[in-house]
């Protein structure tokens, strides 16, 4: 589910955790799941709508923004033709325009629809975002201002490509095809009179084409990675920067950026922490490159400090002295924040610096030894939470308390998935639990909050954070610690929400044999105007599924996500603008086929 993509220059409210950029919610589809498996395939509204078993949830799910009074209309918009299309739920965020709350709680009552609200997608305070530890970063006193100051500076070999022999960068322990598809370039330069050039990479047969070195790395420090780049009709434009490392994580730095197919030289950004690192192998370039040219100039390692740094009680700030005296906030140093703060916005030009009081003890020219907190993107853009903190408990509450008031709904889907970064900062790693230990004492505190709310409603949660075949596995991106055992959180009355039909269902007896209800996710739809996910229920029985029917001349499977794949399938035979359920497809039948292999791979 790539439902955690956060748009990066909005304010942090909970509700945005469910706004992709994906924003409009689209038409669904017209078979539906029938309960009685030997059923023949219904193509039409009509029949299809007095087959439908209330036992069954046939969810369209939206990520619409309901905070945005248009975006409900839209959606209250597509409810007779859901209704029509067999539906019986509909999921959005609990975070909706309040003037829009009855008339869309009607509306669904009207169309026959449950209303199921994502809640806990987040906290109201970005503070809370999971922080990593960076550990006695450098700061020296200039005149009341403590600066950051790099120390063992971290080095990259002739970033700015000047240095070459023929086509072969110096300094840069590997290139692949040298000549080939990698060159040094005299005509198109950011600055200097070189630049790299990367072009017609499938003419290696792996689509390789990388540039690398060894840094050397101070551990547990913050690092910001600076590069130009200029492209053309670069296919596909998913250029990377990785920072590798030899150990069973592989990675220290799992950001990722956005280039235009055709653009003029832009500079990227990236910041990592070094983890408890020494060393570790810098590339830059591609895997599973083709076609099209990318120019690479003045690239820059450097250390840096207290950016986006987290200020809650959970990331607490130490700043001492190099002779161990320990100095404290608001007597000899102002109140440390970082005044650009967003932690979607990795960085912003600077370090922040640390103001001095008028009697502090600090003297001018000392050596200070700061330590603190900061979160990390992983992809794009994407930020986990602090499972932890007190704080993020009575927020979820709140939100649950608001959902119930304005919406009465039917169920609340909690948003715990692609959890990517986990246990790492003081609240988290003071708890002495694993990872998968602390997901499952999150969860159940979660389910409890809306048990505590709302006893009679259904509670349901993504597969992927507790399915040991999907993320709940060790070494899971920026997480600490093994994930295994996060499934121990689920009760019976909780429902798995199984979206990973790369297992074409292999991973649905696990949910069964622990006693868990599923529903198998449907993937992906969408229409001219953004996306929205249908999502199916076979219904869960430890004797197995509910076959529903296929769609009918269905055109051949697609390759469905699997465990770091979000990417949506691709554009259906839907013509943008046709009527909801008015042809008997899906606007991606593709996806029906492949939901129907998953459950015969199942009933096997
Ligand atoms: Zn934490």
């Amino acid at each position: 589910m790539a439902l955690r993509a956060l748009p990066r220059e909005v304010d942090l409210l909970p509700h945005i955790a469910f706004v992709s950029k994906l924003l409009f919610a689209a038409c669904a589809a017209a078979v539906l799941v029938l309960p009685a498996t030997k059923a023949k395939p219904k193509t039409t509204a009509t029949t299809a709508k007095q087959s439908v078993s209330r036992t069954q949830n046939r969810w369209l799910f939206f990520t619409s923004d309901m905070t945005d009074p248009k975006q409900v209309d839209q959606v209250i918009a597509r409810f007779p033709a859901a209704q029509a299309a067999g539906y019986n739920g509909v999921v959005f965020s609990f975070d909706v325009a309040k003037e829009k709350a009855a008339e869309l709680k009607s509306a669904a009552r009207r169309y026959g629809l449950d209303i199921i609200c994502t809640v806990m997608g987040g906290a109201h305070d970005r503070n809370y975002v999971e922080g990593i530890p960076v550990k006695d970063a450098l700061y020296v006193v200039h005149g009341g201002t403590a600066i950051h100051q790099p120390d063992n500076p971290t080095q990259v070999q002739n970033g700015d490509f000047e240095a070459t022999a023929g086509d072969k960068f110096l300094g840069w322990g590997w290139q692949d095809d040298v000549g080939v598809t990698t060159f040094a370039d005299h005509d198109v330069v950011h600055g200097g009179k070189t630049s790299l050039r990367m072009e017609s990479i499938a003419k290696n047969a792996n689509g390789l084409c990388r540039i690398v070195q060894p840094i050397k790395l101070q551990p547990h420090r913050q690092y910001h990675i600076s590069v130009w780049i200029k492209t053309e009709k670069l296919s596909p434009a998913v250029p990377e920067i990785k920072v590798l490392t030899n150990t069973p994580q592989n990675c220290v730095s799992w950001q990722t950026f956005h280039v235009d197919p055709t653009q003029d030289w832009k500079q990227v950004d990236l910041v990592f922490n070094s983890f408890d690192e020494t060393a570790a192998s810098l590339y830059l370039g591609f895997w599973g490159g083709k076609s099209g040219k990318i120019w690479w100039d003045d690239l820059k390692v450097e250390e840096i400090g207290l950016v986006n740094v987290l200020r809650r009680p959970g990331c607490p700030i130490t700043v001492r002295g190099e002779d161990g005296m320990v100095y404290r906030e608001g007597q000899d140093y102002e109140k440390i924040f970082d005044p650009q703060f967003h932690p979607w916005i990795p960085w912003r030009g600077a370090s922040p610096t640390i103001k001095l009081t008028a009697d502090s003890r600090i003297k001018n020219g000392g050596r200070l030894r700061v330590s603190y907190y900061h979160p990390i993107s992983i992809y794009e853009d994407r930020i986990s939470f602090c499972l932890s903190e007190p704080k993020i408990f009575d927020d979820w509450r709140e939100d649950v308390k608001r959902a119930n008031e304005l919406l009465h709904p039917a169920g609340f889907f909690m948003s715990h998935d692609e959890i990517r970064c986990m246990n790492q900062c003081a609240q988290c790693r003071s708890m002495n639990m694993t990872a998968g230990q602390l997901l499952a004492w999150n969860v159940r505190k979660a389910a409890a909050i809306i048990r505590e709310v709302r006893p009679d409603a259904s509670i349901w949660v993504w597969n992927d954070m507790f399915d040991p075949q999907h993320n709940a596995v060790d070494h899971y991106y920026a997480v600490n610690g093994t994930l295994a055992g996060s499934w121990k959180g689920l009760d019976k009355d909780v429902g798995i929400v199984n979206w990973n039909g790369g297992l074409m269902g292999k991973n649905c007896k696990f949910f069964a044999d622990l006693g868990l209800k599923q529903i198998l996710s449907g993937y992906y739809d969408s229409d001219e105007n953004g996306a929205s996910q249908v999502v199916y229920m076979a219904p869960a029985s430890r004797n197995g599924w509910t076959k529903p029917n296929p769609s009918p001349a269905s055109p051949a499977p697609c390759t469905q996500p699997g465990r770091r794949n979000t990417t949506p399938c691709p554009p259906g035979p839907r013509k943008p603008g046709a009527p909801l359920g008015g042809n008997g497809h899906s606007l991606r039948s593709q996806c029906w086929v492949n939901l129907e292999q998953l459950l015969q791979a199942e009933d096997q």
